[in-house]
């Protein structure tokens, strides 16, 4: 990897680089479609991070199809995969992290109290043997995005962040390696996020109050749903939004039977 990496920056090519778990999907490729707008060269990475999940969450089961990943990179003209084993990018003794604080307070930090820190280091390593001049993460993750950007400016990694729209099913649904978990049913009733994120965003245009939107929102989720959270917060804090705010981002996480599902959308 680092051998293609040197070459492409010898010859004064940008890399562009777009970081995965695989099982990818339409919202994986625009991110490819975005990186190849930025960059002379598009490297992918396929890496199932261990260190991002928690013991009682799914990784023994995310849903992984190689040779089909492989097809849909070569169809849409990535130059190289980069695919680790775990044991490569975590070694015998392996003993260092990143850690990003405050943002990371709440939320998706809140619910997943070791994520941000998996992630963080795994894309640090990853920035590291890839050395791109350019990655390209989804605003689907909103809060993964504001990790990545301030562990980037603290580090004075010298790598440019670009946020690329969330890619969604015909009914809504935002596109996720984890939607394969969901029922038919299930789906049906999860496009009820998307309702919600839009009628949020058309209570704020209306009545610019915060709250109202807020209610609009909780009330438009199916009930099946275990929220964990569906907030209006301020996306450079990630806290509530207060009259203040000068940027809106209602944010979802909840559970329908087995599958959390995570969606966002800037109202303002
Ligand atoms: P994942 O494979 O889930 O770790 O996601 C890899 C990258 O794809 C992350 O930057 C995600 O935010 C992005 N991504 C996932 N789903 C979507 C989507 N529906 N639209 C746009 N980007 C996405």
């Amino acid at each position: 990897m680092r051998a293609y990496s040197n070459a492409m920056r010898l010859g004064y090519k940008r890399i562009g680089f777009v970081p995965t778990m695989g099982y990818l999907h339409s919202g994986h490729i625009s991110l490819l479609e975005k990186a190849k707008e930025k960059a002379d060269v598009t490297v992918a990475s396929i890496f199932v991070n261990p260190t991002q999940f928690a013991p009682n969450e799914d990784l023994s089961t995310y849903p992984r199809d190689a040779e089909s990943d492989i097809k849909k990179l070569e169809s849409a003209d990535c130059d190289l995969l980069f695919m680790p084993e775990a044991t490569e990018i975590y070694p015998k003794n392996y003993s260092t992290y990143v850690t990003v604080n405050k943002i990371t307070e709440l939320y998706e930090g809140a619910f997943r109290p070791t994520h941000f820190q998996g992630v963080a280091t795994v894309v640090a390593k990853l920035f590291n043997i890839v050395l791109p001049d350019v990655a390209v993460f989804g605003q689907k993750d909103a809060q993964q995005v504001s990790v990545i950007k301030r562990m980037v400016a603290d580090l004075n990694l010298d790598i440019q962040i670009v946020t690329s729209p969330t890619i969604r099913e015909a009914n809504g649904l935002a596109m996720s390696s984890r939607n394969v978990y969901l029922s038919q049913e299930e789906k049906e009733k999860a496009t009820t996020i998307f309702q919600g994120l839009n009628l949020a965003k058309e209570v704020i245009n209306k009545t610019n109050s915060i709250d109202a939107a807020c209610k609009a929102f909780r009330s438009s989720i199916h009930t099946d749903f275990k929220i964990d959270y569906a907030d209006i917060i301020d996306p450079d804090t990630f806290r509530f939004a207060n009259n203040s705010s000068k940027n809106l981002l209602a944010i979802f996480a909840g559970k329908i039977g087995k599958t959390r599902l995570i969606d966002n959308m800037i109202l303002r």
